[in-house]
């Protein structure tokens, strides 16, 4: 029987959306297309629950067969080092949950709201913050999106909002466009940005009718992604940012500075210049936010410093990222390693 309330026209199982739902839901999945040894009982009950195992097949085929040290396949393996207990570790690291304004929307900051459309993304990295909360099944209903609308045009301040999760880009076509022309038409807001990991982990979502809702919608669109590593900018990956930049969107990164993954300085200025042949500018280096069980991904703030420095030495002004870390209670990001006297 059809729902009376459900209007939503039922999405057709396109392209990207039949490989999300593809996509490796265990370790030894991985690990058998990586051609490496089933993993113990340990790493199962890890990669179980609470924060799944979850890799896009798009993203594996990036991954170095038979290398437990792969920078991509770091990012994703459930560590037994996860279950090392460190009270400096904790839940809600960057006290999100104090700035919730209404349901999904987070006003931390001035003139800048985010909104959480989703808490489903395409692949689960293991050194999220975001991996303690439960959100993981939500979804901004109708009503709670109602709401954040009349937020943001009652609050004239705000200039910019923020379309994040989960991964907003996980979001049908259809409902996307909805969401962009409904903000589209406040008149006081200048910006929307979205925060993606998708162009990286799963190209194929730039679909055609996405680039056309970001060439039609007439304020500017930001979208910021998220690549750690060199090797995550594949030739489709480039096809997909090309694509992004001549729809007209603003494209930036951020980077998440990880142990093993990316802790070198050609790690980082490979990343750099990747990101740029691509079209995209390095915008936001992040210390780690301390999330339970990431701690074996955390890297000393000296070690990050003096990994900066060198970045600094070796590539042009706009090459280099912001090294930030969120601190609870700061009204912006806080700047790392600008002191020079
Ligand atoms: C990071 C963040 C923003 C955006 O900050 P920018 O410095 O403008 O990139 C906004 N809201 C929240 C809750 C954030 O965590
Ligand atoms: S929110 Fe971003 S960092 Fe966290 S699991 Fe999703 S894609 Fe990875």
């Amino acid at each position: 029987m059809r729902s009376p309330v459900n209007r939503e026209p039922p999405a057709p199982a396109t392209g990207w959306q039949h490989e999300l739902s593809n996509a490796f839901r265990t370790l030894g999945e991985l690990l058998k297309f990586l051609e490496m040894d089933t993993p113990d009982d340990e790493h199962a009950e890890l990669s179980d629950s609470p924060f799944p195992f979850k890799v896009t097949r798009s993203y594996a085929d990036r991954m170095r067969k038979q290398d437990p040290l792969d920078p991509l396949f770091l990012q994703v393996f459930p560590d037994k080092l996860e279950k090392q207990d460190d009270p400096q570790y904790v839940s809600d690291p960057v006290g999100d949950m104090a700035s919730l304004v209404a349901p999904g929307l987070i006003h931390k900051y001035e003139g800048r709201v985010l909104l959480v459309t989703t808490g489903a993304c395409a692949i689960h990295c293991r050194y999220c913050f975001r991996r303690e909360f439960s959100y993981g099944d939500f979804h901004l209903s109708r009503q709670w999106e109602a709401r954040a609308i009349d937020y943001v045009r009652s609050d004239t301040d705000i200039k910019e909002v923020i379309l994040s999760g989960g991964d907003p880009l996980v979001l049908s076509d259809h409902r996307l466009h909805e969401l962009i022309d409904q903000f589209a038409q406040i008149p006081h807001l200048r910006r929307i940005r979205i925060h993606s990991r998708l162009p990286v982990v799963l190209p194929s979502r730039i679909t055609d009718t996405f680039l056309e809702t970001l060439s039609q919608c007439h304020v500017p669109v930001i979208l910021v992604i998220h690549a750690n590593h060199a090797n995550e900018i594949s030739a489709d990956v480039r096809l997909a940012l090309t694509a992004l930049s001549d729809a007209g969107a603003t494209l930036l990164n951020q980077a998440v500075l990880l142990r093993r993954v990316n802790d070198s300085v050609s790690a980082l200025c490979d990343l750099s210049e990747a990101l740029f042949d691509s079209g995209v500018m390095p915008y936001y280096l992040h210390l780690l936010d301390k999330v339970s069980g990431s701690r074996h991904f955390d890297i000393p703030k000296e070690l990050a410093l003096d990994l900066y420095d060198q970045l600094r030495r070796q590539l042009p002004g706009y090459l280099v990222p912001r090294l930030v870390r969120e601190n609870e209670g700061q009204p912006y990001k806080s700047l790392l390693g600008t002191v020079s006297n």
